[in-house]
């Protein structure tokens, strides 16, 4: 097991990068085994030295290359937008320093296979930055499910849908030919291989209600596991409710044995003939979260633990480059299945 402190350097330091900060800087001063980050990297350099300075992380660079060649770092944080991601991936995997990189982790399943490849060849560590599954809520959806509570699993539905403004602080979003499958919708499908295995079969409908985004901004899916299960996966940013149900992902999962869902306001409902059982399973509130985010922001924490235990232990994080190909075959699978009206089939 690799012990003492690991030094570590992130590029991006845009919007959703500031949870990741926050969450390292959180890790930081854990005796023995805290990770610190010597240096971050945009390349808009105002923005790497706006976040160096607010979280005192000593360098700062606008070159990701020259950071890694000087820092020689034990890990890099991949926080930027998909068009980098690939680049920034085959970056690390020739400096051989382990990579976590967000999501969307690539633009197609070659480009995915591809990084992976490449960092496999070099023998070094690669997570995807997929949090939806370190979410607490879904966490104890998952626990209650593997405890046997609902019996066979056979219905699935995991749901997304709200009215909330994504797009001021995500205006790249609006642009994107595709949108919600992309953004979103890709969480959600490794949300259900989390809870049902991997799937066989796949039909997609898609449509754009909300003329200011380019591409589709609802989406429905049916998902056939080979666990049995089938699943209706339902993602919208049009939907018009109160109370506004952003940014949860609520799931209902009936089995052989009972009902298992996850209610908005983070409420687990456990039910079968003559029981009923409500749970809170909302997140801590970190001291650097704000609401409405704050289940989100608990995710990165986890994620970024998780990453940090497997580095350590030279684990394969369960969200690696590797793992995530599966949820991207779906996520594209979804696109094709739109555009032509058929099902897709997958091995
Ligand atoms: P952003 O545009 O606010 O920030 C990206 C930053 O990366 C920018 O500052 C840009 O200058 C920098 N950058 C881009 N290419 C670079 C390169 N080659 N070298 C150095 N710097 C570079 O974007 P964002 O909203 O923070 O999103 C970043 C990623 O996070 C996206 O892929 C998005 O999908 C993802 N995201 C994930 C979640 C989640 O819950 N997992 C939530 C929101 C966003």
């Amino acid at each position: 097991r690799k012990t003492g402190k690991l030094r570590g350097t992130l590029i991006g330091c845009g919007f959703f990068a500031e949870n990741h900060l926050n969450a390292w800087t959180s890790m930081r001063d854990t005796p023995l085994e805290g990770v610190e980050l010597v240096a971050v990297c945009d390349r808009d350099l105002a923005k790497a030295e706006a976040a160096a300075r607010r979280f005192g992380i000593p360098r700062a660079y606008a070159d990701a290359e020259t950071m890694l060649a000087e820092q020689k770092p034990d890990f890099v944080d991949i926080a930027t937008t998909l068009p980098s991601h690939r680049p920034l991936v085959e970056l690390a995997a020739r400096h051989g320093v382990p990579a976590i990189c967000q999501k969307p982790f690539a633009e197609s399943l070659e480009d995915a296979q591809a990084m992976v490849r490449a960092c496999a060849d070099a023998g070094v560590q690669l997570m995807v930055h997929e949090n939806f599954r370190w979410q607490h809520p879904l966490l104890a959806v998952k626990q209650v499910l593997d405890e046997g509570w609902a019996g066979k699993p056979f219905y699935g539905r995991v749901q997304f849908r709200h009215g909330f403004d994504i797009i001021t602080n995500q205006p790249y979003l609006a642009e994107d030919e595709r949108y919600i499958i992309m953004d979103v919708g890709l969480h959600l499908l490794d949300v259900a291989r989390f809870l049902f295995g991997e799937a066989g079969r796949l039909y997609c409908r898609t449509a754009r209600i909300d003329p200011r985004v380019r591409g589709e901004d609802t989406a429905t899916m049916l998902v056939d596991f080979h666990s049995g299960v089938t699943c209706v996966v339902e993602l919208s940013t049009a939907t018009r409710t109160e109370p506004e149900p952003f940014p949860e992902c609520l799931v209902r999962i009936e089995g052989t044995d009972g009902t298992v869902e996850l209610e908005q306001g983070y409420r687990l409902v456990l039910s079968r003939p003559g029981h009923r059982e409500v749970r809170p399973v909302d997140a801590e509130l970190l001291p650097w979260a704000s609401l409405p985010w704050h289940v989100v922001q608990d995710s990165v924490l986890a994620i970024q633990r998780h990453w940090v235990d497997c580095l350590r232990e030279g684990r394969e994080p369960d969200t690696s480059g590797a793992d995530n190909l599966a949820t991207l075959e779906l996520t594209f699978g979804a696109y094709r299945s739109a555009e032509r009206g058929q099902a897709e089939v997958f091995g």
